[in-house]
């Protein structure tokens, strides 16, 4: 079966594909990719020159390594770094738009994470990079939320066109239409068979294909999801080369 990817929607920051012609391990792998191997930047190496304030360094430098930081893969490869700097005196409120990148390119994806308090005349000094890796490292290196879920495979016969089914659905994405049960919006289908269970004459069937995939990814370094999927499959691509390569070597 030949492999083709189509996007289905993007909202509330979430990217929706449809991809077919993949098996379940191998749309598990990008997810695992995603998650392990795509680099983005996150702070990391934070020295702290000053800090008059309630909060313990190690929560401050905690705090800073979970921001979201805009990542460039074009320009950054993994190891790389970029200097920002943390500068404040009180009394006010420091977030997270308060760190100065050294690279303009380079700057916190959220700029109105609070960070500490400070009181009048408590200050806070700090230096900092942000690093390139990937979440094999930690978790703040995952350039994205990824999941996905198998699209449905509807089939219907002996059916009397009671409704029952349409009824069920949760999702109300079941119809009588032209006299038949049509699946209005497929990629809405959550696979629960309360469809399949209310229907008395076991004339519907639901299941999951095994060869077709919602993959849904909502970026939170900056990245496309576009990006962070070429990504994912480029080192998917180097790892399978390097093991070829590794394996001409043996007798
Ligand atoms: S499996 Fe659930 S969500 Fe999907 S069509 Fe049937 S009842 Fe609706
Ligand atoms: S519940 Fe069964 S018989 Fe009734 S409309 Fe749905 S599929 Fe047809």
């Amino acid at each position: 079966m030949a492999i083709s990817v189509k996007k289905i929607d993007e909202k509330n920051n979430v990217s929706r594909f449809l991809v077919k012609g993949v098996s379940p391990a191998f749309i598990n792998a990008i997810r695992r990719s995603v998650m392990l191997h795509v680099p983005c930047l996150a702070i990391e190496n934070v020295s702290i020159y000053e800090n008059d304030t309630v909060m313990f360094d190690e929560f401050l430098a905690h705090r800073l390594g979970m921001l979201p930081v805009k990542t460039d893969l074009k320009g950054y490869k993994r190891g790389d770094k970029v200097k920002m700097v943390l500068e404040k005196e009180g009394p006010c409120v420091v977030y997270s738009k308060d760190i100065k990148s050294t690279d303009p390119k380079i700057e916190i994806m959220d700029k109105n994470i609070p960070l500490v308090k400070l009181a009048k005349g408590q200050r806070i000094k700090i230096e900092m990079d942000a690093v390139m890796e990937s979440g094999r490292e930690h978790s703040k290196w995952q350039p994205g939320v990824v999941s996905f879920q198998e699209m449905p495979a509807i089939s219907v016969e002996g059916c009397n066109l009671c409704g029952e089914c349409a009824k069920a659905c949760p999702k109300g994405i079941l119809e009588i239409k032209a006299k038949k049960v049509v699946l209005s919006q497929p990629f809405e289908c959550i696979l629960c068979g309360a469809c399949r269970d209310a229907c008395e004459k076991e004339a519907l069937c639901i299941e999951p294909d095994k060869n077709a995939f919602i993959l849904a990814i909502e970026p939170i370094a900056g990245l496309t999801a576009k990006e962070i999927m070429e990504s994912a499959l480029n080192e998917m691509l180097e790892k399978s080369e390097q093991l070829q390569k590794a394996l001409q070597k043996i007798d």
